[in-house]
């Protein structure tokens, strides 16, 4: 017998992830259209709100687009053809952000972290620091979603400037703003790139992204092409109170909801809540005899290990089926191996146990027989007091 109702369905992927009720509300207002002083009141509120997020002086720029998007953006407006950029690759989207350089003819050079081990910071001072070796740009992911891997960005960051003082420090930040301290301008990152569908607890749709001061420098020189993705016009436009081109209305009026419900709580809480859940989870996991896959977890996702034996890519499903709740699973050689449970979002403590005992009796389901009753209640108890 369930301890949970599993008529409730409930969305626990690392993105997109579920809306809080203000949100909702928020999305249903009549359309309006962008170039009227209501709306130039509310894009300014959001602009602002968003230079909070980054804990940033420099503007934030909100493209309609996914992350990815945003990462395109971020190359095109601060590189030339030809640089020379040292790509971080850990995951999926670390090859993302190397399969872009390369499309714009960049050149580039990879800084390979196994996937879901502890980023070396040895062996990236290393790369960095090799003799003949001039990087336009370092970029890297804060958190690598794919592999649910944390990697040690202030650390980095100060390497990256010790060692290639003019190179841009390029941080995809998608999966890790609001969920740990990142405060732009104090680290000196040179690129922010952000999206809607995380930790802003938003729908699919927005992307946003700033420049330090180096890299509006950069701007000024780069040669690559670009029209949408072009910053310095939407930053002229921003600069008289508007979008260059068609704002997305209700997107930006949820995104002010949430920037006054994240205000309310305060970055650092947020980031404590959005760690909690995910510690609850790993703690849960444990209890019911699983691994961890990530060595060094992040905060906003976990990838808990599918034990051997057990076709993964089926426990997921099963899950979604029986269970009524999204879990993702893992990408190319971790296909079947991870389930990865996202912790950003409108998420409640009920959500997190629930999602521990679907992974619990969907094992069970499948014939995997090492989960008794006493290691679900006892998973759920050391999640609960987590949450509490
Ligand atoms: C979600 C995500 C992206 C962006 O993906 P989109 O589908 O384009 O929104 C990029 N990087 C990371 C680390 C992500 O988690």
């Amino acid at each position: 017998m369930p301890l949970h109702d599993f008529q409730k369905y409930r969305l626990m992927a690392p993105g997109p992830v579920p809306l809080s009720q203000k949100v909702i509300e928020a999305l249903r207002l009549p359309m309006i259209h962008h170039r009227t002083p209501e709306y130039e009141k509310i894009f300014q509120e959001a602009l602002s709100g968003l230079k909070w997020m980054f804990q940033t002086r420099q503007p934030v720029m909100i493209l309609s687009s996914t992350g990815t998007g945003g990462m395109e953006a971020a190359l095109v407006n601060c590189l030339s053809p030809g640089d020379k950029v040292l790509v971080v690759v850990s995951g999926k989207f670390g090859e993302r952000w190397k399969k872009i350089a390369d499309i714009y003819g960049f050149e580039t050079e990879v800084f390979e972290s196994d996937w879901g081990a502890r980023l070396d910071l040895e062996a990236f001072e290393s790369a960095l620091s090799k003799p003949g070796y001039k990087y336009k740009a370092v970029l890297t992911q804060v958190c690598e979603t794919s592999t649910a891997t944390l990697h040690p960005i202030r650390q980095m960051a100060a390497l990256c400037r010790r060692h290639q003082a003019e190179a841009l420090f390029m941080v995809d930040a998608i999966s890790a703003i609001g969920c740990t301290p990142l405060p732009m301008d104090a680290w000196d990152l040179d690129v922010m790139v952000a999206g809607s569908q995380k930790a802003f607890a938003l729908p699919t749709g927005l992307s946003f992204v700033a420049l330090s001061e180096r890299a509006w420098e950069a701007n000024a020189e780069a040669t690559s092409p670009r029209f949408y993705f072009d910053l310095k016009l939407e930053r002229q436009s921003n600069e008289k109170g508007e979008s260059h081109f068609s704002s997305s209305v209700i997107l930006i009026r949820a995104l002010n909801a949430v920037l006054h419900e994240f205000k309310a709580i305060g970055l650092e809480n947020l980031a404590e809540d959005i760690g909690r859940r995910a510690e609850a989870t790993r703690r849960g996991a444990n209890e019911l005899g699983l691994d961890i896959y990530s060595q060094c977890p992040s905060p906003s996702v976990t990838a808990v290990k599918v034990p051997s034996g057990v076709n993964g890519a089926k426990l997921r499903d099963h899950i979604e089926e029986k269970y009524n709740l999204t879990l993702m699973g893992g990408q190319d050689h971790l296909k079947g191996k991870i389930l990865r449970f996202g912790h950003m979002g409108a998420i409640s403590p009920e959500d997190i146990l629930a999602s521990l005992e679907a992974l619990a009796l969907a094992l069970r389901d499948l014939g995997y027989a090492d989960i008794k009753d006493p290691n679900i209640v006892t998973a759920l108890e050391t999640a609960r007091r987590i949450l509490a």
